[in-house]
């Protein structure tokens, strides 16, 4: 373990930092969605084309969990915000071809819109806009002392000139971007969708302000994110095996994920929620349950004074449907109920997915909120995978100079003490 996540003065140092910023002293947290999102979307055969955040939405509407004081409606960027971080050229072509329907051969190759991964469809310019506007709300949400939470968001692949991985605009970015623009010196971005964070890791790679933590599964698409990956030494990447269970979730959390944090001491954070992480997702093999993630959220929410959680991905309709009303209801405090009210039960049978079959909807996705904790064996990979991260880190790099500074005063002021 490097001296930095054992040095008395660096923990106390972020435990100051956190101690006037907790969760109880915040004012109440705010949902933020937008009409956009029940618009048919992606067109059909592909695995964003579920009900997403429109079914979170009236989930917690119909627990009582949603009155009109926690919403905002987000906002559209403008031309000039989606110029922070995407190509004015790409930004132009998208906002053509969503007009016209139709994007010629070189705009394909160029931007890898009008594409099976990346599809044109009505709308399409809008919907990622009012993503990043969204995102940008969030933060600017998080500086008045409110937890953000915005399930819309969570592009994390999106490129500067080009789409990816389903992703057209890197809202993530956005949020990170608009507590720089207001003056913040030290953002963490927290990464746990089963895909790694890259779009986001790659945009901040130079910055000194910004350090990353993805938490993905090995061997997924798009294969970068490697142990080894420590960018400019501000990256920090978990990929983890199949099947991780919550045990060793936890394990990860409380021994890599909260120090980490804790020692680059972050003014905001920003934490995306990909629902592929949950266990019966059709594109990725993570077996983790909603009550692991919630509690993973909640954890990290603690961990700085201004706090951004955003959605992701998450292929099925009914899993995310779960885990993101019931990360707001415990964002927002409420209790999770054993039984769902019929409102909610019909919501949840209303669901429909091409890529899971009837015979493998599981009971309890139509009648319950919470999974059953999936806690297990934590694997010698995961032990070793904490060690090697924690080893890879470059003091120098991750923590920032500004805390960096009174820590090694402070810890001069206690030898001489003594
Ligand atoms: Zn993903």
């Amino acid at each position: 373990m490097p001296e930095i996540l054992d040095h008395p003065a660096c923990n106390g140092a972020a435990h100051e930092l956190l101690s006037s910023n907790r969760a109880d002293s915040r004012l109440a947290p705010l949902f933020i969605g937008h009409q956009i999102y029940r618009q048919a979307a992606y067109g059909s055969n592909h695995p964003l084309a579920i009900p997403r955040v429109e079914s979170v939405m009236d989930l917690c509407r119909a627990l009582g969990w949603l009155g009109q004081s926690e919403l905002r409606e987000s906002r559209r960027a403008s031309m000039d915000e989606l110029a922070w971080f995407h190509a004015s050229d790409y930004v132009q072509a998208l906002r053509h071809a969503s007009e016209t329907g139709r994007v010629d051969f070189e705009a394909r190759r160029r931007y890898a819109i009008g594409t099976m991964e990346n599809p044109l469809f009505p709308g399409v310019f809008e919907r990622a806009a009012t993503s990043v506007g969204g995102s940008i709300l969030a933060a600017e949400l998080a500086l008045e002392g409110r937890i953000a939470f915005h399930p819309a968001g969570g592009m994390h692949h999106g490129r500067p000139d080009r789409a990816s991985g389903f992703c057209y605009f890197n809202d993530p970015v956005f949020a990170i971007l608009a507590f720089l623009k207001a003056g913040l010196e030290r953002v963490v971005y927290i990464d746990l969708d089963a895909h790694h964070g890259d779009g986001v890791q790659g945009a901040f790679a130079r910055d000194a302000r910004v350090r990353t933590i993805s938490l993905h599964e090995q061997g997924r698409w798009p294969y970068s994110g490697d142990i080894a990956d420590t960018g400019e030494g501000r990256a920090c990447n978990l990929s983890v095996p199949a099947q991780i269970n919550d045990s060793e979730l936890g394990v990860l959390l409380e021994e890599v994920v909260s120090p980490l944090t804790q020692t680059a001491a972050p003014q905001a954070l920003v934490v995306t929620c990909g629902a592929d992480a949950l266990d019966g997702d059709p594109l990725s093999s993570m077996q983790l349950s909603n009550l692991a993630l919630w509690s993973a959220v909640e954890r990290i929410a603690t961990l700085a004074p201004a706090v951004v959680v955003l959605g992701g991905g998450g292929y099925n309709p009914w899993t995310l449907a779960r885990y993101w009303s019931g990360l707001w209801g415990r964002l927002s405090g409420r209790d999770i109920p054993r039984k769902l009210p019929a409102e909610a039960l019909a919501i949840l049978r209303g669901l429909r997915c091409d890529l899971i079959d009837d015979e493998d909807v599981r009971a309890e996705w139509l009648t319950t909120l919470s999974d059953q904790p999936n806690r297990g064996a934590v694997r010698d990979e995961i032990k070793a995978l904490a060690v090697r991260a924690l080893a890879g880190v470059d003091e120098s790099a991750w923590v920032p100079a500004a805390v960096r500074a009174p820590m090694q005063t402070a810890a001069a002021g206690r030898k001489e003490l003594r």
